[in-house]
């Protein structure tokens, strides 16, 4: 089924013709392929030789729908057009997004593949004249992979400043020792942008222990990729554990100022946050249309599933988890763009919000589909996935809570009230 979009009265032209672009080329080029492009999740049953012929076409295919993304003009909407991305706007960009993730798999089609999106977009706004021409103009032209690595095994993901992992500088290095997880893309990565504490004990770069986001190629001395974390069920994933052992990178590889690490990732998460709930309505867009298709045509019990109360309860709710989820979605991102000191309330509850009610509409569709809804035939096992990880990646919800809680009280503390209408 392809994915109806018309034009949004309340948009700019501007936008609702990208939405119409976008959508035109999902429904021509992407969905009718999705078998071929993404072949490799579904190979069971195959030879080697069959498995490796298989991967090649699919590669082509991956690499020729690059080519004509770059011609329809729609790649790397979220990098400035100076390096050769869309230009759009925040808010152009989550109403691209959602037609986007409506074909699984799609962003990295379109040049927005996480975590390389997030950390080109962190190397336009703190990287120096030299790191962009080293680092961003490889990553963006597809010669080089990276990885964000911030978390680790001994502290609380969910509370940043508890992390550890320390640079100290020597002369004109930083000497860095720590250990990480979770660092996403982390097999393929040349670099990696790696949260650290700074040490500078000749003090001529601030005080001891500030966050700091340091630039490490991932083939420096020192840089042990332990293993790729095996999650739900498989043996290993591109999710890597990894031992910085006196890695030392020249000064220069500071990302940004000293003490600019903290800033930087919260403009990451901040936007992301928004970016990654766009992704999610896109997502239950399509898990709904599967769903709803297949209750037309599936006969059960002398009926067809369409005519079966239990299921027209699940078409309804699943209705209004995405109708909320993507009003909410948007909501947070006009603030976002309008500069509302709300918006971090607002993007707080999309964060819990939206993956929740993602993972409510996938979890019907699956049970509507029954035995096929958890086969690799359909996208629905991996977007269940997805979702379960979404509630806690970025800040597992109870953090979150907390966040909007405290926004309102403080409100109300103040004398005032919350705005609903705002
Ligand atoms: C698939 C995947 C990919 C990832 N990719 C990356 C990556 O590329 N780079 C990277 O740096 N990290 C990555 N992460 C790590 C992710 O960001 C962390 O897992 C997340 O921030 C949570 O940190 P933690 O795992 O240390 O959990 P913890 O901080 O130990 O929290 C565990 C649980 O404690 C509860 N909790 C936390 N705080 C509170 C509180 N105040 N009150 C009540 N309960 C609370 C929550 O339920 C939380 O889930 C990834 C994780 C996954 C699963």
């Amino acid at each position: 089924m392809a994915i109806n979009v018309t034009p949004i009265p309340a948009l700019d032209p501007e936008i609702n013709d990208i939405r119409r672009r976008t959508a035109d080329f999902i429904n021509a080029e992407i969905l009718p392929n999705e078998e071929t492009l993404w072949r490799s999740r579904r190979e069971g049953g195959l030879t080697e030789d069959e498995r490796e012929h298989s991967r090649r076409q699919s590669i082509e295919l991956r690499e020729e729908i690059k080519v004509k993304v770059n011609q329809a003009g729609l790649w790397a909407p979220h990098l400035p057009k100076e390096y050769g991305g869309m230009g759009l706007d925040f808010l152009s960009l989550a109403y691209m997004y959602e037609i986007l993730a409506y074909a699984v798999g799609a962003s990295t089609l379109f040049g927005i593949a996480a975590p390389n999106s997030g950390n080109a977009s962190i190397l336009v706004k703190y990287g120096t004249e030299e790191q962009k021409r080293k680092w961003l103009i490889p990553l963006i032209e597809g010669e080089m992979e990276s990885g964000f690595s911030m978390t680790e095994p001994d502290h609380a993901g969910s509370d940043p400043r508890s992390i550890e992992t320390e640079a100290v500088r020597d002369g004109e290095h930083w000497v860095i020792n720590g250990h990480k997880w979770f660092t996403s893309n982390g097999i393929d990565a040349n670099f990696f942008i790696v949260m650290c504490r700074a040490n500078d004990p000749t003090g001529e770069l601030g005080k001891p222990g500030q966050m700091t986001q340091i630039i490490v190629p991932t083939d420096a001395a020192g840089v042990n990729i332990i293993r790729g974390i095996g999650i739900f069920g498989h043996s290993t994933s591109d999710h890597c554990e990894i031992k910085y052992e006196n890695v030392r990178v020249p000064i220069e590889n500071t990302l940004g100022q000293v003490g600019q690490g903290h800033q930087a990732a919260q403009d990451r998460l901040g936007a992301g946050r928004v970016y990654h709930c766009m992704n999610s309505v896109g997502q239950m867009w399509r898990a709904f249309d599967l769903m709803v298709e297949r209750t037309l045509t599936r006969q059960v019990h002398g009926g067809l599933l369409k005519d079966k109360q239990f299921v027209q309860g699940f078409i309804a709710e699943s209705y209004m988890d995405v109708q909320s989820a993507r009003l909410m979605t948007i909501n947070a991102a006009e603030k976002v763009a309008n500069g509302d000191p709300d918006a971090r309330t607002a993007i707080s509850a999309i964060k819990v919000f939206v993956p929740a009610a993602y993972h409510r509409v996938v979890d019907r569709a699956i049970q509507v589909w029954g035995g096929a809804g958890v086969s690799n035939d359909l996208p629905l096992s991996q977007m269940y996935l997805t979702a379960r990880v979404l509630r806690l990646a970025d800040g597992p919800d109870e953090v979150h809570k907390i966040l909007i809680a405290k926004n309102i009280l403080h409100r109300y503390e103040d004398g005032e009230s919350w705005n609903f209408g705002n």
